[in-house]
């Protein structure tokens, strides 16, 4: 029998694609979350129905632990600051320091329109009242996340800030891991709950009463807006809730992809597809390569390389998946092709020219350019953030940032005299959709004493 490869090829070559056939040909999950959405809808609805007593059951069935607080308590957010080591606390630091300077140049500036004599638009950004933050905690623990997430929403004024993240079976007391505490308390959020998965969305998105006496009587009030990453149930759960609130990008199961040609260098190109393989099972990896020479040495790559690292097994199913592949083009052109089709939530650029490539890419949730740029320094601390569109979803989805958190609302400013210039023509509008009472909301105004409507 022969031996299973660790990833597949998928060979391009020589083909005439069609957009659809070419869509069709990036490799994709098998579980979506439409699979996920059967499992998912009891999580919420029983959340929604019983509240704090559901969020126990569900921490107890798929995180092995009971929260004694579903609410962490203030003074355990700041026990974890004070014992954080001193090289992690600076490494979150540079982090925070960093978004924090993106963020602040991402601010929208609210504008002002003047269109004719008594007639102006503008248009005010306002942030979102109250968000949940989702910070992901299950096989791997996402401090990090918490800064992606909180930075921007303080950035952009959000006035209530909750974060929900998976009690750790490894403490006794179900707490969440200590160093996502302590991020949160260098990022000056204390209102925590041990909660994971899709019952944290459904606790954000419906609110829960308290069934303990130290729960409260309510728990957690309702958001408005529910962001950050997480596995396929969490990205399902915030899918099936959009529109109860808002939702960011589906942030699902991470994803690199990697445009190479034959200047790159095989072992770099193979440490970062395993960089992002080593999050999920379900995670995806997919290097396109006009090179076969380069293709065949990432694949001897990976194969020595996977079985030697620590997260092998959860390695080795998210490069054996249909997820993954290494993706065989005729030319660099086709390969950004490609590239733009799989709409990678992380593209890296590896190719003789990385500054025409990157201005030809159009769908991606972040580009990484040139060999120094990989895509772990996304994850932790390069200024960008690391919540990213998936699935596809960067052809039409930005990902998190400032703006995710605010919203434009436009203010129509006309007085008298630029009403009355427009009133005919809203008129005319008015009768030609058969709508005359429309029409009136603007002549009644000046046919009175001072204007007659044959005048306007
Ligand atoms: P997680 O916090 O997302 O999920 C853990 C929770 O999943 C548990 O608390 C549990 O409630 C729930 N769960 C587990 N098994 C379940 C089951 N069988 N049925 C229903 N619910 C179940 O943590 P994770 O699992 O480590 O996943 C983190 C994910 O976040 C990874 O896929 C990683 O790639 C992704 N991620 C994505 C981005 C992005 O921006 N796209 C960034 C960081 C991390």
């Amino acid at each position: 029998m022969a031996e299973e490869k660790i990833i597949r090829t998928i060979d391009l070559r020589g083909k005439t694609l069609t957009r659809a056939e070419l869509l069709a040909a990036v490799p994709r999950a098998q579980m979506g979350v439409s699979q996920a959405e059967e499992l998912v809808a009891p999580i919420l609805d029983a959340v929604k129905t019983r509240g704090a007593d559901a969020l126990r059951e569900y921490a107890e069935k798929f995180d092995h632990v009971r929260p004694h607080h579903l609410r962490v308590p203030k003074d355990a957010i700041q026990n974890a600051l004070e014992t954080l080591k001193p090289e992690v606390r600076a490494a979150i630091e540079e982090s925070v320091r960093r978004i924090r300077a993106v963020c602040q140049s991402q601010v929208p500036k609210d504008f002002s329109t003047p269109l004719a004599e008594g007639a102006r638009v503008s248009q005010r950004w306002i942030p979102v009242e109250r968000v949940g933050l989702y910070v992901p905690g299950g096989k791997a623990v996402y401090p990090t996340s918490v800064i992606m997430n909180a930075a921007p929403a303080q950035a952009a004024g959000v006035e209530s800030l909750a974060i929900a993240t998976p009690p750790s079976p490894q403490n006794p007391d179900g707490l969440p891991n200590a160093t996502i505490l302590a991020t949160c308390a260098i990022l000056g959020v204390d209102e925590v709950y041990a909660v994971g998965g899709a019952q944290a969305i459904g606790m954000f998105a419906y609110g829960a009463k308290g069934t303990e006496p130290q729960d409260g009587d309510v728990l957690c009030e309702p958001v408005d807006m529910i962001t950050g990453p997480g596995n396929i149930f969490v990205a399902t759960a915030k899918h099936m809730i959009s529109g109860i609130c808002g939702i960011d990008a589906e942030a699902g199961p991470s994803e690199i992809g990697i445009i190479a040609d034959s200047t790159a260098k095989p072992a770099w190109l193979a440490v970062d597809l395993m960089g992002q393989a080593e999050h999920d099972e379900l995670a995806g990896a997919v290097l396109i390569t006009d090179d076969a020479e380069v293709a065949k040495k990432v694949e001897e790559e990976l194969a020595e390389r996977v079985p030697r690292t620590k997260n092998a097994p959860r390695m080795t199913a998210a490069l054996t998946g249909t997820q993954s592949a290494i993706v065989l083009t005729d030319s660099l052109d086709m390969s950004i092709d490609v590239a733009n089709a799989y709409a990678a939530e992380h593209l890296e650029i590896h190719t003789a020219d990385a500054d025409e490539v990157v201005k030809r890419i159009r769908n991606a949730g972040a580009i990484f350019r040139g060999p120094y740029s990989p895509v772990p320094l996304g994850d932790y601390m390069s200024g960008s953030n690391h919540v990213l569109p998936t699935g596809g979803t960067a052809r039409f989805q930005s990902g998190l940032g400032v703006h995710t958190f605010m919203k434009a609302v436009e203010v129509i400013e006309y007085d008298e005299v630029g009403l009355k210039a427009l009133a005919r023509k809203v008129n005319d509008f008015a009768v030609s959709e058969d709508l005359p009472a429309h029409g009136e909301c603007v002549l009644t105004r000046f046919v009175d004493d001072t204007y007659d409507k044959a005048t306007l």
